[in-house]
């Protein structure tokens, strides 16, 4: 009895993995046909200055509904996207159509952009992002990079380079997910970061957590003393805010103060703030 229920359970997951390897070649398939089709929408959440609550930039968050498959999170396609290949067409397409839809912001608004980590051991990676920037005319000074402590980690001398190539291009450079992955603070004396977001794991425990409060303080000093502009990530509550606020923390971004939005919802809301100064637009 006991042996078969053992046979049994093998068979299970056995049979449960193989399941998991078709769904993923079922993705892979059909983000294929999304890139090649153009189907992969940018969206875009707001990033506020925490203090007077003004909207400072966008970042660009991966939106894609297949037709069968249904919505798939950037949180399962992304990696999938970067272990079968596909992430170098899929962040072109989302790069052009992000910063198409960026031309018609107000001058002083940024963009922020993912890359992946094997974007960051590739080395054409600088180039492919000129190329999309001055075919869609958007000046390089209004695009911020964000990218992970593992992505700088498989190659840290070639994503140096990389990253390098962007700088001279204007491009800023921020440090995302601080505080999870595999932080070293020899990197941050290593590499030239513009910003750093702090990992939404802190803040969402900020309020109840000492932990947490204690890395957030002594990040916000170290950034302060680095020279670095600082975005608290993953605020939900205006508590949240709050005690970022009152522990110096300048930048914010959350469910809070907006979740991410389609290009037409996005100029929307930039249209319908007080004083907005929008670039004319077609239609
Ligand atoms: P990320 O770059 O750290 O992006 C922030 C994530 O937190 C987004 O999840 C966003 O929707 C979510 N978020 C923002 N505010 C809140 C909040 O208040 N509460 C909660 N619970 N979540 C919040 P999303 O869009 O699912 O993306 C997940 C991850 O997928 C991103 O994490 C990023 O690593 C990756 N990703 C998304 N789009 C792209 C892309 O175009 N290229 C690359 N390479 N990676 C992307
Ligand atoms: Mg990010
Ligand atoms: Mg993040
Ligand atoms: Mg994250």
């Amino acid at each position: 009895q006991a042996k078969r229920s053992g046979r049994g359970v093998v068979v299970v997951y056995t049979r449960e993995m193989e399941e998991a390897a078709k769904r993923v070649t079922r993705i892979e398939q059909a983000l294929r046909r999304a890139v090649a089709a153009g189907d992969v929408e940018a969206h875009f959440q707001p990033i506020v200055d925490l203090e007077t609550r003004r909207t400072v930039g966008f970042e660009t968050l991966a939106r894609w509904t297949d037709h069968d498959l249904g919505s798939i999170s950037p949180a399962t396609f992304i990696p999938i996207a970067e272990e079968r290949g596909i992430i170098g067409p899929l962040s072109q397409l989302l790069l052009r159509k992000a910063t198409e839809a960026a031309r018609d912001w107000p001058e002083q608004l940024f963009l922020s952009f993912n890359l992946s980590p094997s974007q960051l051991v590739d080395h054409n990676t600088g180039l492919q992002i000129l190329a999309i920037l001055e075919r869609t005319g958007f000046n390089p000074r209004r695009l911020e990079i964000e990218i992970t402590e593992t992505g700088l980690m498989s190659d840290p001398a070639s994503a140096e380079k990389i990253v390098e190539d962007l700088r001279r291009m204007g491009i800023r450079i921020s440090l995302d997910d601080f505080g999870t992955g595999q932080s070293s603070l020899g990197r941050l004396r290593d590499f030239k970061f513009d910003k750093l977001k702090i990992d939404r794991a802190f803040v969402s425990s900020i309020l109840n957590d000492r932990p947490s409060e204690h890395i957030i303080r002594a990040i916000l000093a170290m950034c302060e003393g680095l020279g670095m502009d600082v975005v608290a990530e993953g605020i939900e509550e205006e508590a949240q805010a709050e005690r970022l606020i009152q522990f110096g923390c300048t930048g914010g971004q959350g469910y809070l103060f907006g979740r991410p939005k389609d290009a037409e919802a996005t100029l929307g809301f930039l249209r319908s703030r007080p004083g907005a100064q929008l670039r004319k637009v077609a239609g």
